[in-house]
């Protein structure tokens, strides 16, 4: 039996007007066990038409109005954590120990943030002298898109649309295809929150129907897109003829340094957990590259291997296991074509490799998605391993002689999400932060993320911070205001 999913708009559960559906798997077997509607511009259409409408109401609303109806709708979502969490487990593969404990009352406290912000909106006052002054106003923007993609729906739904509300806009979001079941059961908390109808609409599909509508949609004012660098560019082209204003949260390759002055068994266990993730290593900041110093890396690549050896792969519902399958069989063969091609091209298997059934005990669980952690040795960034983003649990160790070879090392990428680097040294940790090239630098921690800290991606990562204070600025479009006093 297989569970169906409907639509959010304008308060109400709906099919996709071509009665087409999308097939959701179970990434821990392969099989079926949802489905959602396959969207297309027509639903696109009325969802902008029901936000477009719950807009001006919503607008005028008084700020802390709205940072109580934000705080209803984040004690609902508490309320509702174990279950939501339950069917984003299942739906995508994450393990439930990071949605259940981490994700879903993160994303709870994310929208308690973002509602504390709402009353905090203002501008400036500009004085030019004699008797003429400007000011500046933060405005909403009006309707705007949300694309999600499928490696953390929920935390990510929770907080894209709560910091959208908390500036007065309206929202369509559209989730990933391959794991939207989580979002469009949690819309059934909105209403009951006291939220207006048409304020918050979610649209399945996939990227080429529902996703282009969004970016295409005259009647969206503002589209917050957050994927891969490869889609992040489609849709900057596509929004061309448009030229909404576009914020992009963008792919990694994030390296995570080890120099030998490194506390080694906080490093292990950092280097580890930065890659080898309950969601199988499918998160942009995943340290995919670790950069050890040449005096250790034997022994250090050791220490990972011992790390590796005691994650545990299976039932991602189960609160023991320690890491998912990958979440649906595009991205599953996206990782093997990684793993069958690094060897010829200059990256040697250090330990991991196995797939599929041979990776996971449980016989019942054979037809999941399954890698081990993996690590492969590179001499230096000329393998594809190195340069492009897996998203899966797979790393390569890259040795490095001096500290200035190690940020020369971290540095040779076009993408700027993340790094790191761990080391007793504070000079040399200051020093790091200023020359790692990315929106985080984490020194003796690594793959931390929080609601009050501001997150976005340099070079090809990204245009924006989001979270934090500064993070609210994207849903909101400045404005000029001139007076002669006469
Ligand atoms: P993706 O393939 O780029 O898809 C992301 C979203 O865009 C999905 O909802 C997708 O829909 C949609 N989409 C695809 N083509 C589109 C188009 N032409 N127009 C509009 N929308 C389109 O990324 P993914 O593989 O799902 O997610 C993994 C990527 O996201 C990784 O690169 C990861 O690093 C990045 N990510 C970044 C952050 C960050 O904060 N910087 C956070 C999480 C993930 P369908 O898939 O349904 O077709
Ligand atoms: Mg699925």
């Amino acid at each position: 039996m297989t569970t169906e999913y409907l639509n959010h708009i304008g308060g109400e559960f709906r099919p996709a007007r071509s009665a087409r559906w999308i097939d959701s798997t179970d990434p821990a077997t392969g099989e079926v066990w949802a489905r959602v509607p396959a969207s297309g511009a027509e639903d696109v259409d009325d969802a902008v038409a029901a936000a477009a409408a719950a807009f001006p109401a919503w607008r005028a609303t008084p700020p802390l109005r709205r940072a109580a109806l934000l705080r209803a709708w984040s004690e609902a979502v508490l309320a509702r954590s174990a279950e939501l969490a339950g069917i984003e487990s299942r739906d995508n593969g994450r393990v439930l120990r990071e949605t259940r404990d981490a994700d879903v009352p993160g994303g709870a406290l994310h929208i308690q943030y973002n509602a504390s912000l709402a009353d905090k909106i203002t501008g400036d006052t500009v004085h030019l002298g004699g008797t003429a002054l400007a000011s500046t106003y933060y405005e909403p923007f009006g309707v705007v898109g949300v694309v999600i993609p499928w490696n953390a729906p929920l935390a990510m739904f929770f907080a894209k649309v709560s910091g959208a509300l908390a500036a007065g806009n309206a929202v369509v979001v559209k989730p990933a295809e391959q794991a939207c079941c989580s979002i469009l059961a949690a819309c059934e908390l909105f209403e009951r929150a006291g939220f207006p109808p048409g304020l918050v609409n979610v649209v399945s599909g996939t990227g080429p129907e529902a996703g282009e509508a969004l970016v295409d949609h005259p009647g969206v004012a503002k589209l917050h897109f957050t994927g891969s660098t490869a889609t992040g560019r489609r849709v900057t082209e596509r929004s061309a003829a448009n030229l909404k204003n576009l914020s992009l949260e963008l792919g990694g390759k994030s390296p995570d340094i080890v120099f030998d002055d490194a506390d080694l068994d906080a490093a292990a266990a950092g280097a580890a957990a930065g890659i080898y993730t309950g969601g199988a290593g499918q998160a942009c900041v995943a340290g995919s590259r670790i950069l050890i110093q040449d005096t250790i890396f034997e022994e250090f690549t050791e220490r990972l291997r011992e790390r590796a050896a005691a994650i545990r792969l299976g039932d991602p519902r189960d609160p023991d296991t320690g890491m998912g399958p990958i979440a649906f069989a595009g991205q599953y063969r996206k990782v093997l074509s990684y793993l069958e091609s690094a060897p010829a091209d200059g990256a040697e298997p250090l330990f991991g490799g196995r797939t599929g059934a041979a990776a996971v005990a449980d016989p019942a669980l054979a037809g999941g998605y399954w890698v081990e952690p993996t690590l492969f040795a590179a001499a230096d960034n000329r393998p594809a391993v190195c340069r492009e983003e897996v998203f899966g649990p797979v790393a390569v160790a890259i040795p490095f002689g001096s500290e200035e070879e190690a940020y020369a090392l971290a540095n040779e990428t076009d993408y700027g999400l993340a790094g790191g680097a761990w080391t007793r040294d504070l000079n040399r940790a200051h020093r790091a932060i200023a020359a790692i090239e990315a929106g985080t630098v984490w020194i003796n921690t690594f793959r931390r993320i929080h609601w009050a800290v501001p997150f976005g991606g340099h070079k090809q990562s990204g245009n924006l911070p989001a979270n934090g204070v500064d993070g609210l600025r994207e849903w909101l479009n400045l404005k000029a205001a001139w007076i002669e006093l006469g």
